[in-house]
């Protein structure tokens, strides 16, 4: 039997192909086409408008460091806010930290949480169980402009800058995100591959600093999001990551029981060492 390939659709020049055993599920919704593949390298994964969002085989690595450097950062997280995430894989990683008393997930399409909690357990894990998380279904960015409550974390778990995910990337929305955040609130987000999208990480970061006194790049190598060193951005008004000393990271991950895959202590810090290139990304104009 010929292997069927499915070939994502983000970069314009790079194509990525990935062998497939199944299509376990495909759906038209609301709001962007859903498909849930069965990958021969990466197990299964989640495509949305024909790219690759998350996958069993990497996904740790992502959803670690959306987390953990924002939550091992600020001094004591309670209430966290998840902005998109509909694969419960952030909400998991944020529900390992038993400091935290109440996590608020926006989603702005039901269909991939429903599909998710179903095909994707190993991603969500008991999180959609965890009488700490609530659910709310809505546009992130109209969530943000009308919320009275504050937070201690925001993290942006969004796709790229395509489709409903446009309205999360604009400075309206960080200034909102700002103002629902505490004194010393954190904020992080994912910025695509520095190589192949480095235009997402300066728009970004200039969007930031236009709002946070603080914006701070850091990285990993993500395998199933092609293109080299993958960015995030750390934002505060206070916290800065690297001066919280090496003991106080130790501190607070041991505190937090935190046994990673991928983010350590010393990840904490070296993630924020960038290369040359993705420094420029970043240098001011
Ligand atoms: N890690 C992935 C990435 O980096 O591409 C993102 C994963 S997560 C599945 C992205 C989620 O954001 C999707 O479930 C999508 O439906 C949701 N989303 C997109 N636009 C949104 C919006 N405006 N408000 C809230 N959620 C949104």
């Amino acid at each position: 039997m010929p292997t069927r390939w499915f070939f994502e659709a983000l970069h314009g020049d790079v194509r990525q192909g990935l062998a497939i055993r199944r299509t376990v599920a495909r759906q038209r919704t609301r709001f962007q086409s859903m498909q849930i593949l069965d990958t021969a390298a990466y197990g299964r994964a989640l495509v949305l408008d024909r790219v690759v969002q998350t996958t069993e085989g990497d996904e740790f690595i992502y959803h670690e460091m959306m987390t953990h450097v924002p939550l091992i950062a600020h001094p004591q997280p309670r209430r966290v806010l998840i902005i998109g995430g509909g694969d419960g894989g952030i909400a998991r990683e944020v529900l390992r930290h038993p400091s935290v008393e109440q996590v608020t997930m926006v989603e702005i399409d039901p269909a991939v949480i429903r599909a998710c909690r179903r095909y994707l357990p190993k991603i969500c894990g008991r999180a959609f169980r965890d009488r700490r998380l609530r659910v709310v279904v809505d546009d992130g960015a109209r969530y943000v402009r009308t919320a009275k409550e504050s937070f201690d974390v925001a993290i942006v778990d969004s796709p790229d800058p395509i489709g409903p995910a446009t309205v999360l990337f604009v400075t309206a929305f960080y200034r909102h995100v700002a103002r629902l955040l505490r004194r010393s609130g954190v904020m992080a987000c994912q910025t695509g591959s520095t190589f192949l999208q480095p235009w997402e990480l300066t728009g970004t970061y200039r969007r930031l600093r236009r709002v946070f006194k603080i914006a701070m790049p850091y990285v990993a190598a993500i395998p199933t999001y092609v293109g080299g060193m993958f960015g995030f951005l750390f934002a505060s008004d206070q916290v800065q990551p690297l001066r919280v000393t090496p003991a106080q990271v130790e501190a607070r991950t041991r505190r937090a029981r935190l046994a990673c895959r991928y983010y350590t202590p010393a990840i904490h810090r070296a993630c924020f060492a960038l290369p040359a290139n993705v420094r420029a990304l970043v240098a001011p104009v």
